[in-house]
């Protein structure tokens, strides 16, 4: 857990941290995954689909909102279980005492919120479980790139560092450095300080590394020696951002997929990128605008998903608002039996809109290109359909005249005649909740 994590716990939890109790339950969870990662696509269909009824059952008889809801009925099947409505954020947002279980008094649950896609703040209840359980199946993905507990590592994941630029986080023996200082005059000292550190592992947003590794081609600076990968989850991880990372510091991008909410969990295996959704995690969906399932390999949709494990709160067919690729029904290169995702696209906030209705991904933007090589930091906003702003922060080296011009070209063909651009320079681009980084501010709801 990192202090910004921490901080949103609660003093209960805190005390346990640490405790031998803690880490006998965190055990307990990691035997199960390790148990589990050998299940047969059998074994883990039947044990899905017994967690599924089980959550359910639960739901019905103790979530005042399911049980309305649903009126007693409990799925007998998978195909059943497609057939329950989804639950929209909006419904987390104005009901969550009515989604809360009955039976589940509040010394065995803890509040949590997240920043949201759009700003407004999600709050909702973990069982005090889901803490050792979210352990434990991150270390069983981070040993695929060789992690284990303790190994020296270096965090850039939006800490809240309260002197200087970075601080020694002792329970979890890493270094926090904020992401919220990554300036031009500052980042000499950042990778200083790496190359003085000698991190195994640096856990990042993508976008905070993509700052450093920038910066680290830009002046010539070589790999930092000994790092095995840089952990990146959290933010959308673009394709360019992933080059850019990986050439710098000479190590993998190692990257995972989950969120806040604890519905989904999964990552990249030894050997390929594509998301490994964990089937004993959460049960995931994905569905089209109309709600309809996407089943083809390569379609896109937006991801569906149930908790396997929730008692406080349980969240049935949950809109994550994240767009995914489907991708094979098992791994050929590391031979688990689990859906793959070949990528996650982005939040469906992450689209810009145009004058007719098209929507263009942020992915389709190259973030790295050429084009921004005067560029320190740059963002979009849309307010309006049709109508977008890009707000830039410049280096020394920006050129008003050329690079606009620049910028502009490139990026209209693009976005198409139906969108209308506007530059801004700027001093600075505040980041957004827990220090995350939006490539785009879009103001206008489309639909999660
Ligand atoms: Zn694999």
């Amino acid at each position: 857990l990192t202090i910004a994590d921490r901080a949103l716990e609660p003093a209960a939890a805190l005390r346990r941290l640490g405790s031998p109790r803690f880490w006998r339950a965190v055990r307990r969870w990691e035997r199960f995954v390790e148990r589990s990662e050998r299940w047969s696509p059998e074994q883990l269909a039947a044990y899905q689909l017994d967690r599924l009824r089980a959550v359910v059952a639960h739901a019905v008889e103790h979530v005042p909102y399911y049980r309305n809801l649903l009126e007693g009925s409990v799925p007998a099947s998978l195909d059943d279980l497609r057939r329950l409505p989804l639950l929209e954020k909006r419904i987390l947002q104005e009901r969550i005492d009515e989604l809360v279980a009955q039976n589940v008094p509040q010394s065995e649950r803890y509040y949590y919120t997240t920043a949201g896609s759009s700003g407004t703040p999600v709050g909702f209840w973990h069982d005090l479980d889901q803490q050792h359980r979210e352990r434990a199946f991150m270390r069983a993905q981070w040993r695929r790139v060789g992690y284990t507990e303790g190994a020296r590592s270096a965090v850039l994941r939006g800490n809240i560092v309260e002197r200087g630029l970075w601080q020694h986080d002792f329970v979890n023996g890493t270094l926090m450095m904020s992401s919220y200082s990554l300036t031009l005059a500052r980042l000499p000292a950042y990778v200083a300080r790496l190359r003085q550190l000698k991190p195994k592992y640096l856990q990042a947003y993508p976008s905070s590394a993509a700052i450093v590794a920038r910066h680290m081609l830009d002046t010539g600076e070589p790999p930092i020696a000994g790092l095995r990968a840089v952990l990146c989850g959290s933010e959308t991880l673009f394709p360019e951002q992933r080059t850019l990372i990986e050439q710098a510091f000479g190590a993998r991008v190692y990257s995972w997929y989950g969120h806040s909410e604890a519905v989904a969990l999964g990552g990249e295996c030894e050997h390929d990128t594509a998301i490994h959704l964990f089937p004993q995690y959460g049960y995931v969906e994905l569905v089209d605008e109309e709600g309809e399932a996407v089943t083809e390999r390569g379609a896109t949709g937006e991801i569906v998903a149930t908790s396997l494990h929730a008692r406080a709160m349980p969240l049935i067919r949950y809109r994550t608002g994240d767009l995914a690729v489907l991708g094979a029904q098992a791994c050929e290169r590391c031979g688990r039996p689990y859906q793959l995702l070949e990528r996650i696209e982005g939040r469906v906030q992450e689209f810009v809109v145009t004058s007719t209705g098209r929507r263009i991904s942020m992915t389709a933007i190259n973030m790295h290109s050429p084009i921004f090589d005067n560029v320190f930091q740059f963002r979009f906003a849309q307010e309006r359909p049709g109508e977008v702003s890009l707000r830039i922060v410049p280096k020394p080296s920006y050129s008003p005249e050329a690079d606009d011009a620049q910028i502009t070209r490139a990026l209209m063909q693009k976005l198409g005649d139906d969108m209308a651009l506007r530059l801004e320079l700027v001093d600075e681009i505040p980041r957004g909740g827990r220090g995350k980084y939006r490539f785009l501010d879009q103001m206008l709801d489309l639909g999660a």
